[in-house]
C-alpha cells in the first residue's frame, strides 16, 4: 500500500510538515503515530490546538497571551503596577516571570523594530505603551530588551519617545552577553541583570 495515495493521511503528514523543526520523516512517523492511536487521543490533541487558537486572546493592557483579558498580572493588587518591564515577546515575559523576582508588570512589543526585516515601530504596541505611560501612574519603564543590534535600537527609538514624561527609564545590566537571547539565559544570569539594572 502507498501511503501517499491516502489523501487524508498525506494532508496530516503536510500539515505537520508545516511545524518548525518537523521534516518530511519526521512528519511521517508523527502521522503514522497519530494513526495508531485510539480516536479519543487523536481528538484531545486536535481540541488542545484548537484550543489554544479560540481561547488565547492579548491583553488589552500589556499585550501579552491570556484566557481572561486583562490577564492575571495586570489585575494583579500585589504587583508594583508603577514599574513596567518591556519584553519583545511572551516568551521573554515567561523568562524574566520564572526568575520570580519581578514584582512588576510587563509590556510586550510583539516584536523588534526591524528596518531590514520592513519592521517598524508603528507594527509593534509602542504607540500603547506610550499611552499607558501618558495616563499615568508608572513610575519606571524598564526596557529589558534583547541585547542585539535590532533590540538596541528599540530600546533607543522607546527611550526617546519618553524622554518628555516624568519616567524613570533604565535597561537591565549587560549580564547577558550580546547577541545571547532572554529566553534562553539562565536564572542566574537573568538574576544579576535585573538586580543591576542601570537609569539610562
Ligand atoms: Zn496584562
Amino acid at each position: 500500500m502507498n501511503s501517499e495515495h491516502i489523501e487524508s493521511l498525506t494532508r496530516l503528514k503536510e500539515a505537520l510538515q508545516k511545524l518548525p523543526g518537523i521534516g518530511v520523516r519526521s512528519a511521517e512517523r508523527l502521522a503514522f503515530h497519530i494513526l495508531r492511536e485510539p480516536r479519543t487521543v487523536a481528538a484531545a490533541l486536535a481540541q488542545a490546538i484548537l484550543d489554544v487558537k479560540d481561547k488565547i486572546v492579548h491583553c488589552s493592557i500589556c499585550y501579552h497571551m491570556t484566557e481572561a483579558d486583562p490577564c492575571e498580572v495586570c489585575r494583579s493588587t500585589n504587583r508594583n503596577q508603577a514599574e513596567v518591564w518591556v519584553v519583545e515577546q511572551p516568551k521573554d515575559l515567561m523568562a524574566l516571570e520564572a526568575t520570580g523576582l519581578i514584582h512588576g508588570v510587563y509590556h510586550v512589543l510583539m516584536g523588534n523594530v526591524a528596518p531590514m526585516d520592513g519592521v517598524g515601530p508603528e507594527d509593534l504596541t509602542i504607540d500603547a505603551l506610550i499611552e499607558r505611560v501618558r495616563g499615568g501612574g508608572i513610575r519606571e519603564v524598564v526596557l529589558a530588551l534583547n541585547p542585539t543590534l535590532d533590540g538596541d535600537g528599540t530600546a533607543l527609538h522607546i527611550q526617546s519617545l519618553l524622554r518628555d514624561f516624568d519616567v524613570k527609564v533604565t535597561r537591565p545590566a549587560r549580564g547577558l552577553a550580546v547577541g545571547s537571547q532572554l529566553e534562553y539565559a539562565s536564572v542566574g544570569m537573568l538574576e544579576s541583570a535585573i538586580k543591576g539594572r542601570t537609569k539610562l
